[in-house]
């Protein structure tokens, strides 16, 4: 939806409020005007059991009883058929007050590796030796995933796809499923029931990454928890609106993303240090007991201020002359691209001094495609195409 083919912000507006009246008449959603949460959140249970889970609307972690891991459904926004998208939700309460930590994943729906972390290290904790909360939530764009592939499906002007990490913090009273799901997921499950978040990523479908972090250094927190990960490389960078940890931060909760290797696959050898990483986060803030493993020193960390990205100038078959984490210097060549008949078509070079950050993983691409990010000290390109984590 593009402000230009609506006619501006003043239909926009009129849209919402042609909504909101519509809401009214209806009753729904009448103690939640607008985007607004709730000063207190309470648990609400709707009665539903699935699969033996039962089913929330809304979560206060500290309704929970302590020592325990609880397994919950998380209603959703409804589909056009009536029924919900439900989110899986696992709380490890700990016996004694702490920190509430909380990591997400599957807010690209083709991301798998960072749902087999998360589900790892919710493995590795014994509540009764936990002080504090780690909430996690693991399928927040369910129909997403479904068909892994990274933008959720929705129905409102036909079918179309809808980037979710966009759209955060969302709004509960949305014209979108998206922003609506974001809007209820952020106000009445992560917001009120966390102190500081991790939000795990991968790469995307064609583009293959590194093990990385975005976050931004100069917030204290998120420092020191990208700083216990044992992963070689971080972006030093707040990304754009809309992401889901830059949403945690404007709430004034520290946050940011991990990103765990490539999509649609488990990187079982990657996963490893993002489980440490965490488990010594957990242990950093006093929520599980132990001493801290291998930190980012370990992994001799490479800190790049930008993601210089390199676009494909021609439609062709690319073939790729460095691999994922090589250092490149300007003027290196990085690939080189054929049409049909086998003739060169373009020749691709690094830019700038950095680290290979992520690369395309079709051998085909169309102009404007990102072939390669380089992690790099240089300033940030204006209007440059980011990195789509
Ligand atoms: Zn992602």
């Amino acid at each position: 939806m593009s402000k230009t083919f609506l006619g501006g912000q003043g239909r926009r507006n009129f849209m919402q409020s042609a909504l909101i009246a519509a809401i009214a008449l209806t009753g729904i959603g009448t103690a939640q005007a607008q985007s607004g949460a709730p000063a207190k959140i309470s648990t609400v249970y709707t009665g539903d059991v699935i699969n033996g889970k039962k089913v929330v609307s809304s979560l206060n972690t500290s309704d929970l009883e302590p020592g325990k891991k609880h397994l919950l459904y998380f209603q959703g926004v409804q589909m056009s058929t009536g029924q919900y998208w439900y989110v899986s939700v696992i709380v490890a309460k700990g016996v004694k007050p702490g920190k509430r930590i909380t990591l997400t994943s599957g807010v690209h729906g083709d991301e798998m590796s960072s749902v087999h972390t998360v589900q790892t290290v919710m493995n590795q904790l014994n509540p009764a030796e936990m002080s504090g909360t780690v909430m996690a939530v693991l399928d927040i764009a369910r129909p997403a995933m479904e068909s892994m592939q990274r933008r959720w499906p929705s129905t409102g002007r036909g079918f179309e796809l809808t980037d979710m990490n966009r759209e955060w913090p969302g709004n509960e009273n949305g014209l979108g499923a998206v922003s609506r799901q974001a809007g209820l997921v952020f106000n009445r499950l992560l917001k009120p029931n966390t102190d500081l978040a991790i939000d795990f990523h991968t790469g995307t479908t064609g583009l293959d990454v590194a093990a990385f972090h975005i976050g931004d250094m100069r917030i204290p927190d998120v420092k020191t928890m990208m700083m216990l990960y044992p992963v070689p490389a971080i972006w030093d960078n707040p990304a754009y609106p809309g992401v889901l940890h830059n949403a945690y931060i404007d709430a004034g909760i520290p946050a940011f993303t991990p990103e765990v290797g490539p999509a649609r696959r488990l990187d079982l050898d990657m996963i490893p240090i993002f489980v440490e990483g965490t488990m010594n986060v957990f242990k950093h803030y006093g929520v599980v007991p132990g001493a801290i493993g291998r930190t980012a020193v370990d992994a001799n960390v490479y800190i790049g201020e930008s993601a210089v990205p390199v676009l494909s100038t021609h439609g062709g078959f690319i073939q790729l002359l460095v691999k994922l984490n090589a250092k490149v210097a300007p003027g290196q060549k990085l690939a080189i691209q054929r049409n049909a008949f086998g003739e060169v078509v373009a020749e691709y070079t690094s830019p700038v001094n950095g680290l290979v950050g992520g690369l395309r993983s079709d051998a085909t691409s169309e102009p404007g495609n990102v072939l390669f990010f380089i992690l790099a000290d240089a300033e940030p390109v204006p209007g440059a195409a980011p990195y789509s984590e």
